[in-house]
């Protein structure tokens, strides 16, 4: 199934300062907040210190105002106590008045130059202040010179810190004495400092050395600062001053809650930027994800060597990718929309189109897909292969169906001619008349084999599992004998890799039954043939053997006579007898000998090896060659070097091969001049090969016969029978010796048999057969 996605262009990348934006505002907002915040903060400090100022001053006049009352009410007594108008009751009597007016004032009295009370309201009330010389000497100095005076700050009891102010009373040039009155400083304060100072404001007066002495409300004040202020309180003086701190430090409420309101509206911000922000870097590597997989998407789609179309469920087409434009011919413009019968459809083959496009569209595809033919739009054909499946859109829906379509013309043309190849491969294999079988090594399973094979094995299937198994044990490179089939076969097998690259055997097996038997027949004859040579080679030497064992029988005779004449002289010594007797007996031996070595020669026979002395089997042919040598006056010359060597061979084979190389030399010599009948014979060692030469004057051999002489039935003469030399060379051979022919100097030629010197067996008998 196929999804059909739209194309995105792509994505610009946002600029890094467009990313800092929001950063630099909320810095921008957050930095202006702050700085408006404490532009208001230090406007109301500002504003606040004002009031403070404003206030200090303010109530230090109204402070001032009221000293200043207290100390005209003691003038005024003063005056009068000088006109004579205040009496003691008098006195008392204004006093009182100005005590109850002024709850400040704690004590009135009218004291002497030396300070001592004259009246005092309450009474002894001054009697404390006598004890204390700091507070006395300031008024005893008013009474005595006569001027307005105050005392520094001291401990009144039961009224805290108070001052006494005190004013003289002067008649001319004569101090009376001076009024005094005691003015509590807490009772100042509370008195005179008004409600709206004392809401916001605490004030209080304190000494040179920053010491409360009277506070409202009753708290030590601190040292100066930015919320406070104070200015000098005189009177009384003495460094006193009154001062003042602001209540409310901090902010008010409602700047509280702007800055609380910013910096949550800040976080917010904040936080709602940091979220945005992720949302969109996700966004947008999600966006680049998808553009990346597009462009991948269609890159393989453009790279496809397979062509596509879609289309939707009515038949029109939908779309075709570029593979699909290359192969029909033409451009996607001119194929998009279109319905059926389509453009590439070949005339011929319009109906077969039809009828798998219905299919198509019915959604009908089998496995192995459509074949059909189209054409390009040059009218070219071209067979293709086509699979259909349902296009489903990215929601899901079945909207058409979509197509892949393979051009399988080259393919086709291949497989085609490789079917070509394979039947002229299994024809020429099968008119083989060897059984050609391939097997896998590892299980021996059939993996091919010909109808020669199929024929001979008798098989039904030409392959499957252990069907080569006829062959299975046969020696691979020798002839085998079926038993069923009673069939020889010459086998070959080689190992080679097989289409899948697996090791297979390859078995090639000859039917040579036929050849077998021909060459059976053949080799029987040849048996016979040499059988023949040797009887008539027999009858040859007939003479020779008579002329050899009349030597023995004459030497047997004369010693038995010498016997009898010795048994007859009556001189009889049994040594002399007993020699006699045993020269009789070794003649008769070698009679014996002489006859059995006929016989074996005659015979047919299996070679039989064993240690010969080369004088030996040369003093044998030699004898049998006496008759011959004499009959046609050919002188023999022997040049016997090798006598003692020993040879491990077939002693009366090789007899039989120097006996006939002898016989041909002299009947080579027979026509030729006297003087020249000369045979040589010759024997000598050269290495590790004994050399035994027979030469002769004859005619000599032309170099074109050479090779002939060997060859059976060969022969230059009436009677010949033309085996001996082929004999000759095959006995020789089995003595893995050679024999070789050449023309000799002066005329002639020469026959040179050279064999191994060795006295062990050097191969198996039986594995051979006789000659
Ligand atoms: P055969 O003696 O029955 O002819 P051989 O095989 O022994 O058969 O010899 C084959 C032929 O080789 C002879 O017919 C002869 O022509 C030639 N031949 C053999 N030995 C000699 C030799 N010593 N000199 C010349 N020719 C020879």
């Amino acid at each position: 199934m196929v999804r059909l996605m739209k194309r995105t262009s792509n994505l610009p990348r946002p600029a890094r300062w467009l990313w800092a934006m929001p950063n630099l505002a909320l810095i921008c907002f957050l930095a202006v907040g702050v700085a408006l915040l404490l532009f208001i903060r230090n406007n109301e400090r500002q504003r606040q210190h004002d009031e403070l100022v404003e206030a200090v001053l303010w109530q230090d006049r109204a402070l001032r105002a009221e000293l200043t009352a207290r100390q005209k009410q003691l003038e005024g007594m003063a005056h009068d106590l000088v006109r004579g108008d205040i009496s003691e009751g008098a006195f008392y009597g204004r006093a009182a008045d100005i005590m109850t007016s002024s709850p400040e004032v704690l004590a009135i009295a009218y004291t002497n130059e030396f300070g001592d009370a004259v009246w005092s309201y309450p009474a002894q009330s001054m009697a404390p202040l006598q004890m204390v010389p700091a507070v006395i000497e300031p008024l005893q100095r008013s009474a005595r010179i006569g001027i307005a005076s105050s005392t520094p700050p001291f401990d009144f009891p039961g009224a805290g810190q108070a001052v006494a102010l005190s004013f003289p009373a002067v008649q001319g040039n004569r101090t009376l004495g001076a009024f005094v009155a005691i003015v509590s400083l807490k009772g100042l304060l509370r008195n005179y400092v008004p409600w709206w100072i004392a809401k916001r404001f605490q004030l209080g007066i304190v000494n040179l050395d920053g010491d409360t002495l009277a506070a409202r409300p009753e708290q030590p004040l601190p040292d100066a600062g930015p919320l406070s202020y104070d200015v000098a309180l005189d009177p009384p003086g003495y460094g006193l001053r009154l001062r003042a701190r602001i209540f409310l430090t901090g902010w008010p409420l409602w700047q509280h809650a702007l800055y609380w309101v910013l910096a949550g509206l800040s976080a917010l911000m904040l936080w709602s930027l940091w979220v945005l922000k992720r949302h969109m870097r996700e966004r947008l590597t999600a966006e680049r994800a998808m553009l990346r997989e597009m462009n991948m998407r269609q890159a393989l789609e453009d790279s496809l060597v397979s062509g596509v179309f879609a289309t939707d469920r009515e038949g029109r087409t939908l779309h075709v990718n570029p593979a699909f434009c290359r192969m029909v011919g033409f451009e996607a413009e001119e194929l998009l929309g279109g319905t059926p019968p389509f453009p590439y459809w070949a005339p011929e083959t319009t109906n077969q189109c039809a009828q798998i496009f219905a299919a198509i569209l019915r959604g009908e595809c089998p496995m192995n897909g459509f074949s059909l033919r189209y054409q390009r739009k040059s009218g070219e054909r071209f067979d293709v292969r086509l699979y259909s499946s349902p296009l489903i859109d990215g929601e899901g829906r079945h909207t058409g169906w979509v197509a892949s379509m393979t051009d399988v013309t080259e393919l086709k043309r291949e497989r085609e001619a490789l079917k070509a190849s394979h039947e002229r491969f299994v024809a020429v294999l099968n008119g083989l008349d060897a059984a050609v079988a391939v097997t896998d090594r590892r299980n021996g399973e059939l993996l091919l084999s010909n109808r020669a094979f199929r024929e001979a094995f008798r098989l039904t299937a030409p392959d499957g599992p252990l069907c080569a198994l006829p062959l299975r044990h046969a020696d691979p490179g020798g002839e085998w004998f079926d038993p069923v089939l009673g069939r020889w076969y010459q086998h070959h097998r080689r190992e080679t890799l097989w289409v899948d690259q697996s090791r297979v055997w390859l078995d090639i097996a000859t039917d040579v039954s036929e050849r077998k038997q021909a060459a059976d027949r053949e080799r029987q004859q040849t048996e016979k043939l040499q059988q023949t040579a040797r009887l008539i080679a027999m009858g040859e030497i007939a003479s020779s053997l008579a002329h050899e064992l009349n030597q023995p029988l004459a030497a047997i005779s004369s010693y038995s006579t010498a016997c009898r004449n010795l048994v007859a002289s009556r001189q009889l010594r049994p040594e002399e007898l007993d020699g006699a007797l045993d020269k009789i007996s070794e003649q008769a031996r070698r009679a014996g000998a002489i006859i059995r070595g006929i016989r074996e020669f005659v015979q047919k026979r299996e070679p039989k090896r064993s240690v010969c002395r080369v004088g030996d089997l040369l003093d044998t042919v030699l004898s049998l060659l006496a008759a011959p040598l004499n009959r046609h006056f050919v002188r023999l010359v022997e040049i016997r070097v090798a006598d003692d060597t020993e040879l491990f061979a077939d002693r009366v084979m090789l007899e039989q091969v120097l006996f006939n190389l002898c016989k041909n030399a002299i009947e080579a010599m027979v026509e030729g001049p006297q003087e020249r009948c000369e045979l040589t014979v010759e024997t000598r060692t050269r290495g590790d090969w004994l050399d035994m030469i027979v030469a002769d004057r004859g005619p000599g051999i032309a170099s074109d016969d050479v090779e002939k002489l060997f060859r059976p039935f060969y022969t230059t003469k009436a009677e010949g029978m033309g085996m001996g030399l082929n004999i000759c060379r095959t006995i020789v051979e089995h003595h893995q010796g050679r024999l070789a022919v050449e023309a000799r100097e002066g005329g002639g030629s020469r026959f040179v048999v050279s064999l191994p010197l060795a006295t062990q067996p050097i191969f198996k008998e039986t594995e051979h057969h006789a000659v």
